[in-house]
């Protein structure tokens, strides 16, 4: 019996955590690890990033020009940056609520806040440097940087997607506009592209089991004093509930509102939330994701194509939920006092935040930075602040990264169904690939 491809990672994601915790007990182990194993997972992130850009230019133009009139396309993005802003929103009141009920600072003693700040003092201060750097741009940066001044220099840093994102679309429009003889040849070679781009998914995938192994197994023996987690279990477990409770919301939204079952939707997109806990980043996993939305969720590809990328960029509810609860707990454990008002400053501030965390591993704790500025912490607090939660930060992102992928993957089917975009899957066996090239 075949089994199925998130069986295949789930087994491959434990096998690693067991490799790891073996490997701890050596001397050699890390060194062995870190020297032989983890560039197998390296090479497997390096890879899904390697076909990011393609993917987004392929089908993003392939969408466009597939379109028959263009009002639908500005339907379908003004009803996508609506709808990331709600569930942003959505998140963060989530976070706020669970960290209020468990206070999880009162938990934590003197000594405890001592020793954590020793011990990551300058990891907190380089997280401090980074948000500097990212703020000192003015409020309307983020628009400014959007619009690309060369579209090489774009398409050449990952970090650049809504770039491209903008100057695609742009292309697909006149694309629409130029006579259809015209504009045939330069279709037909984009929708030859995209298939291409998709087969180079499918192909990397078959290497995702054995991948994962290899980053998981790297991240157990590059942990250091698992007590610390202890410390840290009351703030710990606030996010993890808040992050189940957005689950279950966007369960909720899939059956009641679009009509799938959990089955349905958790069979579909389970391979791309084990990629981004075990990657922690929804950048790396953006190809599986469009992926599984469109073959196996049913979007197609007219939407797809623009909700996931701008999701994976804009749309982390699983970041600014986890900034919500970091901010309070922060506050609550150094008794920096928050009134009402401050709360909705936070909701402000993690949506603005969260937007502007790019989708790569610890992203977010580079933003909450500036949640933390805005209300008015003074630069040595937050540097405790900051040291405080960076024991825990890794696992937490791990989660949080699967939260932001399934978000975009929710609402990129909620949008399928508004605009009359969800049909019925069209599944790929995976192995069936690899059978096809040899
Ligand atoms: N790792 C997250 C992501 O890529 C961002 C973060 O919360 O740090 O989605």
């Amino acid at each position: 019996m075949k089994l199925a491809l998130h069986w295949k990672i789930l087994i491959g994601m434990i096998l690693g955590v067991v490799a790891g915790l073996v490997f701890r007990n050596f001397d050699w182990g890390t060194e062995f690890v870190s020297n032989w194993i983890k560039p197998l997972g390296t090479i497997f992130i390096k890879l899904l990033k390697l076909i990011a850009i393609p993917l987004i230019i392929a089908s993003l133009i392939k969408g466009i020009s597939d379109l028959k009139d263009i009002s639908k396309f500005s339907s379908i993005g003004l009803r996508t940056i609506v709808i990331y802003v709600i569930t942003t929103v959505i998140a963060i009141s989530v976070g706020l609520l669970v960290v209020n009920v468990v206070n999880p600072g009162e938990s934590v003693s003197a000594e405890t806040i001592e020793e954590l700040s020793k011990a990551y003092a300058s990891n907190a201060s380089s997280k401090v440097e980074s948000a500097t750097n990212q703020k000192a741009r003015g409020p309307l940066s983020f628009v400014v940087d959007m619009v690309p001044d060369n579209i090489f220099k774009a398409t050449a840093d990952n970090g650049s997607m809504l770039q491209v994102i903008f100057f695609t679309i742009f292309f697909g429009i006149c694309l629409l506009l130029i006579e259809p003889v015209r504009a045939l040849p330069v279709k037909q070679f984009f929708d030859g592209l995209n298939d291409v781009v998709l087969k180079m998914v499918d192909l990397i995938m078959l290497f995702a089991p054995y991948a994962v192994f290899a980053l998981l197994a790297s991240l157990v023996v590059e942990t250091t004093n698992p007590d610390l987690f202890v410390a840290l279990m009351w703030y710990a477990l606030s996010v993890v509930i808040g992050l189940f409770i957005m689950l279950i919301i966007y369960i909720s939204v899939v059956t009641f509102y679009i009509g799938k079952s959990p089955k349905f939707f958790l069979k579909g997109i389970s391979p791309a939330q084990l990629l981004a806990f075990s990657t922690s980043s929804s950048a790396a996993t953006l190809p599986v994701t469009m992926e599984r939305v469109e073959e196996h969720l049913g979007v197609e590809k007219e939407v797809t194509s623009f909700v996931c990328p701008v999701g994976a960029t804009i749309n982390m509810d699983g970041t600014s939920l986890y900034q919500a609860v970091a901010a309070i707990f922060i506050c609550q454990a150094l008794h920096y006092q928050l009134g009402f008002s401050d709360q909705l400053t936070i909701i402000l501030t993690a949506t603005l935040a969260s937007i502007g965390s790019a989708a790569v591993p610890g992203a977010g704790m580079v933003m909450l930075v500036v949640v933390l500025e805005a209300l008015g912490m003074p630069k040595e607090t937050l540097m405790i602040g900051l040291a405080l939660i960076f024991a825990v930060d890794r696992p937490l992102d791990m989660l949080r990264t699967v939260i932001n992928v399934t978000g975009d993957a929710t609402v990129a089917m909620l949008i399928g169904k508004s605009v009359g975009k969800l049909g019925d899957p069209k599944p790929k066996n995976w192995d069936d690939n690899l059978a096809e090239v040899i």
